[in-house]
């Protein structure tokens, strides 16, 4: 049974509903904290509702922790901001939303052009007519037909520079849609490919460039780096390490798959020679030495951690992965910066 201090989460309005978590939880009623009661009280059939209400069982307060354990990060004076969502449902219907945009956008250009060029033709033979007209003086209705031509001819020309600019405008709209779906495959915040572009890719393995292996990358107590230097910084990092492993596996795809997490499609290697290459990778990484923009403070050696694992023909992009992690977690507890490999 839950505690009677939760009772008023369960009725009422959903601003009622959101101020009463953040009293429960002794939560200052700031925007970042709002955000985090929202997404609980919003979604009581979500997987963070759900470990919200096991976690508060009896009456117990949300800590600090456990808010970031639930993928919230705290960003000075306490205040709780929502990590971004590994695969936020909202994206995939954006992407979904896109895709059919740009079909029926090609549909539609299509359309126009066709209808241009048959208007085109359409005004090429009417214009032939008339002058054949016009050089037939005897018929009685001639002024009568001739007017009406010249009418037509206008209206068509008018048709021809509105189809023109509606074949323009389509155009327009075509490149925009490409743009919006590349921009939905990349991460804003180091600027590589996101996890549905690993997806697609995955899916989309040749069978001809020989065997594929699959690399997840996670950098080393990471938490560190933004309990000590901040989020900001933290961001900074995260980034640097994101592009220094796509800049030494290139030309192999490597995306951020979420978190401080990368993957590395290996196209055409076997397990021993990728497995070497992110070693390799993973030594040119530790040797490096960052230091604190602002402050020039050295920040330590930072490492990754990488399972690696050779993919087979009948793997999905799920089954792959959870091979990789295992031995990610193997890495880990292994002492990390080392890849393990199977
Ligand atoms: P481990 O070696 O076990 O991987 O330790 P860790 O600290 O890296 O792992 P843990 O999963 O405990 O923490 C991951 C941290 O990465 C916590 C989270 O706040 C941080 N993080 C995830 N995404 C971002 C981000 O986009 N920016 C910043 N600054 N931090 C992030
Ligand atoms: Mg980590
Ligand atoms: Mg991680």
């Amino acid at each position: 049974m839950q505690d009677a201090q939760f009772a008023p989460m369960r009725t009422g309005r959903l601003f009622d509903q959101v101020g009463a978590f953040l009293d429960a939880h002794h939560l200052s009623p700031d925007p970042v904290h709002y955000c985090f009661a929202f997404a609980v009280v919003s979604a009581p059939g979500s997987a963070l509702a759900r470990r919200v209400a096991e976690l508060t069982q009896g009456g117990v307060r949300l800590k600090r922790l456990d808010i970031e354990m639930l993928g919230g990060r705290v960003v000075g004076d306490g205040a709780v901001e929502l990590a971004r969502p590994e695969a936020d449902p909202i994206d995939d219907r954006a992407a979904e939303l896109v895709e059919e945009t740009q079909n029926q956008v090609d549909g539609f250009a299509k359309m126009v052009r066709d209808m241009r060029a048959e208007t085109q033709g359409f005004g090429r033979d009417l214009e032939r007519s008339a002058a054949a007209i016009f050089r037939v003086p005897q018929i009685a209705e001639i002024d009568a037909i001739a007017s009406i031509t010249t009418r037509m001819i206008a209206r068509i020309h008018d048709s021809e520079v509105r189809l023109a600019q509606a074949t323009e405008e389509a155009d327009a709209l075509r490149t925009k849609l490409v743009e919006a779906r590349e921009t939905a495959r990349r991460d804003t915040l180091t600027g590589l490919p996101n996890r549905r572009a690993f997806e697609e890719a995955f899916a989309e393995r040749d069978a001809d460039a020989g065997p594929y292996c699959l690399a997840v990358c996670d950098i080393d107590r990471f938490k560190r780096i933004n309990d000590e230097f901040g989020h900001g910084v933290g961001d900074r990092v995260l980034s640097a390490i994101g592009q220094a492993i796509a800049a030494e596996c290139s030309p192999h795809l490597v995306v951020r798959h979420g978190g401080e997490e990368f993957a590395v499609l290996l196209r055409g290697m076997n397990l021993v020679e990728a497995a070497d290459l992110l070693d390799n990778v993973r030594a040119t990484v530790a040797a490096k030495r960052f230091r604190n923009r602002d402050s020039d403070a050295p920040m330590g050696q930072i490492t990754f951690s990488a399972g690696i694992t050779a993919i087979q023909v009948s793997d999905t992009v799920e089954t792959a992965f959870a091979r990789a992690d295992r031995l990610l977690y193997t890495a880990k507890n292994s002492g990390r910066d080392q890849v393990s490999a199977a």
